[in-house]
């Protein structure tokens, strides 16, 4: 099959083989790109209609205890600047973000043990009991299932935990030997299992990434449905193991994006900050490649320049109002709006596939 054949396909079926991602995956071009864009647009559109779900993003500590090769925040970076909001903070950020219409927050750190099942249930519950009419996701990385049950427990409704890579050597050459790809993916099925909208995700051009293993991610993904998925290209951050590391593309990051939607056309989306990162226009060009979601800072300004994930991160200057009005043009000018809403998961009633 030639590789719009095979992008119609995964439309229609919402599936396909590995040797068939694979060879669409290394063999496509700006056409097929083209036109996997358009599909999966429509298929965002039938889902979504032009409303953009937003999410308001608060990155709580950037203590970490692991040592990913990619990531600014690990824990041997001694040049990194470590800081940590109080529950007070916390709440300052969120009651910020509702003023500005966020219904959902998502709650970010690094794997920081200050942040005990205690600390973190009583934040939990205090955004909840301001904002009855939010959603709360946790993205705090890897964690026992009593202390994931106990945070559903608390009122946290979604959690983000990124696969990485699903094929386990690359994981290998990606983090030091204690994180094991089988773990994080254990993980994953336990938060599915025990009732969180669960997301994952992956860098795309992170490093020795081959097509083969995007898709192998793809077939996670299939796997393991889950309700949300994160990706955003691999970018260098200077004082990591990976710092001469060539980026991922824009246009990789693109299709891939569209071949997630095309795969599952309810599955909530973000366009990036990474992808907002390597370009100028990512987000609004992941957005019209199928992806419904964007994710603004709502950080207190002071910190922001000290959560440095990777080189380069945009917005790290603004006021939360900004980050949003920001947003709210950007999707506006590409005919998309965002919409004050928790915009949770839905299922399909109907699948046109
Ligand atoms: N500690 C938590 C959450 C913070 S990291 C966790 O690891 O899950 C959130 C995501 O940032 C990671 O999953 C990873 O995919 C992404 N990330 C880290 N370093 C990056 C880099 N250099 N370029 C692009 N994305 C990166
Ligand atoms: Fe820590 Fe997450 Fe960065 Fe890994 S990716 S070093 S777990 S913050």
């Amino acid at each position: 099959m030639n590789n719009r054949e095979l992008i119609e396909k995964l439309k229609s079926e919402r599936a396909l083989s590995k040797d068939e991602f694979t060879q669409l995956i290394s063999t496509y071009t700006k056409e097929d790109r083209e036109f996997a864009a358009k599909l999966a647009r429509e298929e965002a559109n039938m889902v979504f209609g032009k409303k953009i779900f937003v999410r308001g993003l608060i990155e709580f500590s950037s203590y970490c205890k692991n040592d990913c090769y990619y990531c600014g925040l690990r824990r041997s970076n001694i040049n990194a600047e470590r800081y940590r909001l109080s529950k007070e903070d916390i709440l300052r950020c969120a009651d910020e973000g509702y003023e500005l219409g966020f219904r959902t927050f998502v709650l970010q750190s690094g794997e920081d043990g200050y942040y005990t099942d205690e600390i973190l249930c009583d934040i939990v519950k205090s955004i909840k009991g301001a904002h009855s009419d939010c959603a709360i996701t946790l993205s705090l990385g890897e964690r026992s299932e009593e202390s994931y049950q106990r945070l559903l427990d608390a009122g946290a409704d979604r959690y983000l935990l990124r696969h990485e890579t699903a094929n386990a050597e690359h994981y290998a050459r990606l983090h030091p030997k204690n994180l094991k790809a089988e773990h994080r993916q254990e993980c994953l099925r336990t938060l599915k299992r025990i009732g969180y909208q669960t997301g994952c995700g992956f860098m795309v051009g992170s490093p020795f990434q081959t097509a083969e293993n995007l898709a192998e991610d793809m077939l996670f993904i299939k796997r393991l449905d889950p309700e949300m998925v994160g990706i955003g290209p691999f970018i260098p951050q200077h004082d990591t193991p990976f710092r001469d590391e060539q980026k991922g593309s824009l246009e990789d990051t693109l299709f891939m994006l569209s071949l997630i939607r095309l795969m599952k056309p309810n599955v909530l989306l973000p366009a990036t900050t990474a992808l907002g990162t390597i370009s100028p226009i990512g987000r609004e060009q992941g957005i019209l490649a199928g992806a419904n979601v964007v994710m603004p800072n709502l950080s207190p300004t002071e910190v922001r320049s000290k959560y440095l994930l990777y080189d380069n991160k945009i917005c790290t200057g603004d006021e939360s109002a900004q980050c949003k009005e920001c947003l709210n043009n950007r999707m506006k000018s590409i005919g998309y709006e965002i919409v004050t809403d928790r915009g949770d998961y839905q299922e399909l009633t109907i699948d046109n596939g």
